[in-house]
């Protein structure tokens, strides 16, 4: 099966060492879980995935969701604890396969940022667009922080809108990039010019 490794960060191949099937009581579907190995480097990884068949067209199984290790979604310490707890939350509702709630979540992180950049315009389409005029975001986080806003505009407006996981999964990991690059990266940055500006 080809995965995710989150120790090798990228897609690998990865060699069945078990398996474990909790089948149909009624309720729920059927769920097969399987513990892979990585091939690169041994890592173990549980992955989990629904049975979306019936009777006549017999199993399908959907996109593999990993169940462990869950540590690929690590919350920037550095971040103010209010952006945090948005942030986990989004987090928590990406790992229940709440995926539409995860990116309403990531978007009301991206408005945290904003206010605690200082900048509240009237949306937070024009909160972005100040961003960046004060410098604070480049064009290229700006393009990503304006798609997670439309993500979450329509996983909060639309009811009969649901995202799947695979733009949860991005929506989540763009966020993640932003609260990087924001309270870590560009403070260290800084950091790095003066005291080269120092020594030169
Ligand atoms: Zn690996």
């Amino acid at each position: 099966m080809i995965i995710h490794c989150t120790e090798c960060r990228q897609y690998v191949e990865a060699s069945e060492a078990g398996n474990y099937w909790r089948h149909f009581d009624g309720r729920e579907p059927s769920c097969r879980y399987t513990l892979l190995a990585c091939t690169a480097c041994q890592s173990p990884i549980l992955v989990r995935q629904t049975n979306l068949g019936n009777m006549a067209e017999g199993d399908k199984w959907d996109t593999p969701f990993v169940v462990f290790p869950q540590g690929d979604l690590r919350v920037n310490p550095n971040a103010p604890k209010n952006i945090r707890a948005a942030f986990e939350e989004a987090c928590t509702c990406y790992r229940s396969q709440a995926y539409t709630a995860s990116a309403i979540m990531c978007r009301k992180t991206i408005e945290g940022v904003c206010t605690e950049h200082g900048v509240t315009e009237r949306n937070l389409s024009a909160s972005l667009k100040q961003m960046k005029a004060e410098g604070l975001i480049d064009e290229r986080l700006f393009e990503w922080s304006d798609a997670l806003r439309i993500v979450g505009n329509e996983a909060a407006h639309g009811v009969g809108v649901s995202i799947g996981q695979p733009d949860a999964k991005d929506t989540l990991e763009f966020t993640n990039a932003i609260l990087d690059y924001l309270f870590s990266y560009r403070d260290r940055f800084e950091q790095f010019k003066k005291r080269r500006a120092g020594e030169a």
